[in-house]
């Protein structure tokens, strides 16, 4: 193992500049490689009184889910456990588990039977982008634990059923925060994992599943003796809460090792994208027979600031269905080329396009060598879209132009990326009295990264590509955002009056100076998606169909925090639950508000806790939020 240091400890969206989360020389980080490892420096931390530890996977929650700034304890990155396991799948399934997974039919060229299963059993560290890969195969190094069973019904490429906008979180960290994409009926992320391999306090282990594996088998996964057999000395625990509990935990019950992961066969998406008005979608979003809710996927963006000219408020609608993934794949399919195999976590997503300037300066970490360029380029770009036209050209406005000739001063002495850049234009812009401008200026980023996908020209390709645009290449473009999700009952209508009521009139206050004594910027969006139920007791998906809103922007903007802060009081007023890994300041008043199975999830905590030291895996966030034992 890689010998513990005691590095600077940042999350993803903060900023280089600011001090730094958990400076260097405040405790310790640990790189496990292996279980053994793992085992020992928790056993080692409980040993060492009163060190707290923290587990973290990619560093992308927004909040304190991983610790607090200036967190004394250690912390231990998990990126070194991103291996598959061979050990448990499947010579320690029950009979009747196997018998139903090698029962099932072959696949079928050109049919798609989403009822069909397989099995992975992976270390918690693997980001989602390794996982997608190896399940479709292009990763020769890691085959499929179940291929040693050699039966034809479980070759060819899997997939995860749904994923989050992203790739780049570890599976168990994106799992244990709640993440979740837009699959209508599709519960989160969390809900793929069948068992997991804890390592609790004092070091003790724990193998954790349901006591039923599935509505056809009413009997837990796995043959407690063979898994006693392989793994040794742990405690099999088959009890559907214990699970339950361990889906989202927040790495507060332990370091999860690994995980077995129920998959899907391959499939591709097909997607549309329009371009609407809010007043008119939030009408059909309060009619569950609409047609928006007759596909797989449903996502609607909405912008937050009005447009100039009538008030109105853009959104974009986004709908995707499942299709067949055929093989050999359709040849303009690029998805596996470009997000698989070696391209897996390092490409931009399949949305860009080669050429375009955004590209060209995301890849380039081109610091704005010649600012001036760059920036008026920029506007250029944006300027048909917003309909800036006073910004450049014949027309040119002379304050205008003296903005932008202060705005290139300040890019020019503090070189910052394209994110960081036009959050300081959006700043200054409303330091200068021109808030008037931020509306167009948002309609421009918004519809550019939103552009239309017309019903005729659909976009289509292999599952994961179509849902995993983040950009691996990005150096210097939207490097730092804030943001938040908060999730209502979607069979009422609390989503649309969030934005309405809350989004929308506090955003205008921001800006007005009404929200916190003097006008600030924010530019940004808020994105509805829906999913399904969640099996997870602190799960934020908590209702049969589930409406999760984020509010995202640029983290530089000077009213993004206060802003934030606003909406997430005013959706837990309106009874929403929120996100554990975007930006929250959960109170445990707010959690036991949330959650009815709470007391459940805290029993989970003393159970597995009862081996060693219950406040090792405490942190002041899990404390503020009441996530310790009853
Ligand atoms: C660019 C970006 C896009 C995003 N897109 C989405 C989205 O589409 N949908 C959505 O819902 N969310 C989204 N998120 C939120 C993100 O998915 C969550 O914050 C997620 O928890 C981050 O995972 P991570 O691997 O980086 O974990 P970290 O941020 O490192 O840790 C998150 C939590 O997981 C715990 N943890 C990590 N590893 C373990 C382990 N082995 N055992 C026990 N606990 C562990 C940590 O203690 C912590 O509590 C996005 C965030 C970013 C920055």
């Amino acid at each position: 193992m890689r010998p513990p240091d005691s590095v600077a400890w940042t999350r993803k969206h903060d900023d280089r500049l600011d001090p730094v989360f958990i400076p260097a020389g405040i405790g310790l980080r640990y790189y496990p490689e292996s279980l053994r490892d793992l085992v020992q420096i928790v056993a080692g931390a409980d040993q060492a009184a009163g060190v707290a530890i923290r587990p973290c996977g990619s560093h992308w929650a927004l909040s304190d889910a991983v610790a607090e700034p200036g967190f004394p304890g250690a912390i231990v990155e998990t990126h070194g456990l991103n291996r598959t396991l061979y050990d448990v799948i499947p010579s320690c399934l029950r009979t009747a588990v196997r018998a139903d997974l090698v029962g099932q039919s072959p696949a079928t060229d050109g049919q798609w039977d989403e009822g069909a299963y397989n099995l992975y059993h992976v270390e918690a560290g693997t980001r989602i982008y390794e996982l997608y890969s190896r399940l479709d195969r292009q990763d020769p190094a890691w085959p499929f634990p179940t291929d040693s069973l050699d039966i034809p019904a479980l070759g060819g490429s899997w997939a995860p059923p749904t994923l989050g906008g992203a790739g780049g979180q570890t599976i168990v960290g994106a799992a244990t925060t709640s993440t979740h994409g837009g699959d209508l009926n599709h519960p989160p992320i969390a809900d793929m994992i069948q068992a997991v391999h804890l390592v609790g306090a004092g070091g003790r282990q724990f193998w954790v599943e349901r006591a039923r594996f599935s509505a056809r088998v009413p009997a837990p996964m796995s043959d407690a003796g063979k898994l006693a057999q392989v793994l040794g000395p742990l405690e099999i625990i088959q009890d559907d809460d214990a699970l339950n509990a361990c889906l989202v935990s927040v790495g507060r019950l332990g370091i999860i090792y690994s995980v077995v992961l129920k998959v899907v066969r391959q499939y591709g998406r097909r997607q549309t994208r329009h371009r609407r008005e809010w007043d008119e979608v939030q009408r059909e979003l309060l009619d569950p027979n609409s047609p928006l809710f007759s596909k797989r996927f449903l996502q609607v963006v909405v912008n937050p600031l009005p447009r100039f000219k009538d008030r109105r408020h853009s959104c974009w609608v986004s709908q995707a269905v499942a299709i067949p993934a055929r093989d050999p794949l359709p040849a303009s399919w690029r998805g596996r080329a470009q997000r698989a195999g070696a391209g897996a976590g390092v490409n931009p997503s399949i949305d860009h396009k080669p050429g375009d300037l955004y590209t060209v300066i995301c890849r380039s970490h081109a610091d704005f060598a010649e600012p001036f360029a760059v920036c008026l380029g920029l506007l250029r770009d944006l300027a048909p879209a917003a309909r800036l036209v006073p910004f450049v050209g014949i027309r040119a406005n002379r304050e205008i132009d003296e903005i932008i000739v202060e705005l290139v001063n300040l890019s020019r002495a503090d070189p910052m990326s394209v994110g960081d850049f036009v959050a300081n234009v959006c700043n200054f812009l409303v330091d200068e009295g021109h808030a008037w401008l931020l509306p167009a200026i948002m309609e421009a980023f918004l519809e550019f990264g939103q552009g239309d996908i017309p019903d005729e020209r659909p976009a289509e390709d292999i599952s994961y590509a179509m849902l995993d645009g983040w950009d691996y290449s990005d150096r210097d473009c939207i490097t730092n955002a804030d943001s938040i999700e908060v999730a209502f009952d979607a069979g009422t209508d609390l989503g649309v009056r969030f934005i309405n009521e809350s989004l929308i009139p506090r955003t205008n206050q921001l800006v007005d100076g009404k929200l916190t004594g003097k006008p600030m910027a924010f530019g940004g969006y808020a994105s509805m998606r829906f999913t399904g139920r969640t099996e997870a007791l602190i799960g934020i998906q908590k209702w049969d169909r589930t409406c999760v809103i984020e509010v995202a922007g640029l983290r530089e903007l000077s009213g993004i925090g206060p802003l934030l802060d606003q909406l997430e009081s005013d959706a837990k007023t309106m009874g929403a639950t929120v996100h554990w890994g975007q930006r929250n300041q959960m109170t445990r008043a707010d959690v036991d508000a949330m959650y009815s199975g709470i007391e459940r999830w805290r029993g989970v905590l003393a159970r597995l806790s009862s081996g060693g030291d219950p406040q090792t895996f405490s942190s002041a966030y899990t404390r503020a939020a009441g996530l310790e034992p009853p």
